[in-house]
């Protein structure tokens, strides 16, 4: 069993949720103490735990401490079975982050599954629906890696309900070649709202239009889109072979040009930046680079979430990552890369 601190660098759930992930394809179990010890309520969530019993369904796992607030888990995985799951999250939690959590698995399995997902796809600190669906799946797909997403219904806080569905495939993986941006994004935008006044998404509009100097028609809103009232607005910055997703999310006693400011100012950053990898999904692509055995991107300066992978990651398989900056160009950027170790 390998033994982890869940207090080890960014202290949240991702430590668990890598750790998930990795128990299943390796099929080393892991015992983990100290789950998100540096949050406010330590201990698992109920997103946490659908995350634990999702894996546990999966592979047949013997698993100890799988209840809300428990500070420990232990994890026994058996053989992945491929197949067709439905995992619902009773709450708002992330469904995406369920979903990240299982895909490991299913594409070192020896043939396709579906996963249906009811709960939240629009959520605050989580990637939303947009995002693995036109940043995440376009990149794991160039690597060798099938995922096809599709929503009917987005789920936002507090009501969830969310419906989303993942068609996986064995994959045969390939090193990730991500150095240069190539040609500047193709900006457009998705503004989704449910139950929530009209003129909200039309002044988020006006406010994307003007601050990212796109038409009107590259901001396309999606209305009636989810159970219980929401807002999220989406900016998709298309590039080939995959692109980069900003996502904001509308709140109550937030004025809406206040959240299509937000949304601006960072996509400003990512293009004054000009990597072809942002600080969420490079944190999100150290895994399916270590199932592939290598790879290379750029990006900004990893974050506290981009090194905790690394470190965890490390503990199940023999892959290393170089972080290295370099000054090369005009602006300081980050070159990371997975070597078998
Ligand atoms: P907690 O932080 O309370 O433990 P958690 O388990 O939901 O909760 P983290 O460990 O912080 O959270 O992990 C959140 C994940 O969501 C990370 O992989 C992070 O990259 C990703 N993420 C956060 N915000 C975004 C965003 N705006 N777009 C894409 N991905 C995001």
């Amino acid at each position: 069993m390998i033994r982890l601190d869940g207090s080890m660098g960014e202290g949240g759930g991702q430590v668990l949720r890598t750790s998930l992930s990795l128990a299943m394809v390796t099929g080393q179990g892991f015992v983990i103490e100290r789950i998100r010890a540096g949050r406010e309520k330590p201990g698992l969530k109920r997103q946490h735990l659908a995350a634990v019993q999702a894996a546990a369904q999966l592979c047949s796992a013997t698993v100890e401490g799988a209840e809300l607030g428990s500070l420990r888990l232990a994890f026994r995985p058996g053989p992945v079975t491929p197949g067709d799951y439905r995992f619902a999250i009773s709450t708002a939690g992330s469904a995406m982050l369920v979903l990240q959590t299982v895909l490991p698995a299913l594409w070192q399995a020896n043939a396709p599954s579906s996963v249906e997902l009811v709960g939240g796809t629009h959520n605050p600190l989580a990637p939303s629906f947009d995002f693995l669906e036109h940043a995440f799946s376009p990149v794991v797909r160039t690597m060798g890696a099938p995922l096809q997403l599709t929503m009917r219904l987005a789920g936002f806080f507090p009501a969830g309900g969310g419906q989303v569905r993942a068609e996986v495939a064995p994959a045969t993986w390939q090193a990730l070649d991500r150095l240069q941006a190539d040609a500047p994004p193709i900006v457009h935008a998705r503004i989704l709202t449910s139950q929530i006044p009209s003129h909200v998404a039309q002044r988020e509009r006006t406010v994307l239009c003007q601050r990212l100097r796109i038409a009107a028609d590259a901001v396309r809103i999606l209305d009636r889109c989810s159970p219980g009232p929401g807002n999220a607005l989406v900016v998709v910055l298309a590039r080939q072979g995959g692109g980069e997703v900003v996502t904001a999310l509308g709140e109550r006693g937030v004025p809406a040009e206040d959240v299509a400011h937000r949304a601006a100012d960072e996509v400003e950053e990512l293009r004054a930046a000009d990597v072809p990898v942002g600080p969420h999904l490079a944190d999100q692509l150290l895994l399916p680079m270590a199932l592939a055995g290598g790879g290379v991107f750029r990006t900004v300066e990893p974050t506290l979430h981009t090194t905790t992978n690394a470190e965890v990651i490390g503990r199940f398989l023999p892959v290393r990552f170089d972080v290295r900056e370099d000054r090369s160009g005009d602006r300081k950027t980050w070159v990371i890369e997975a070597r078998r170790a």
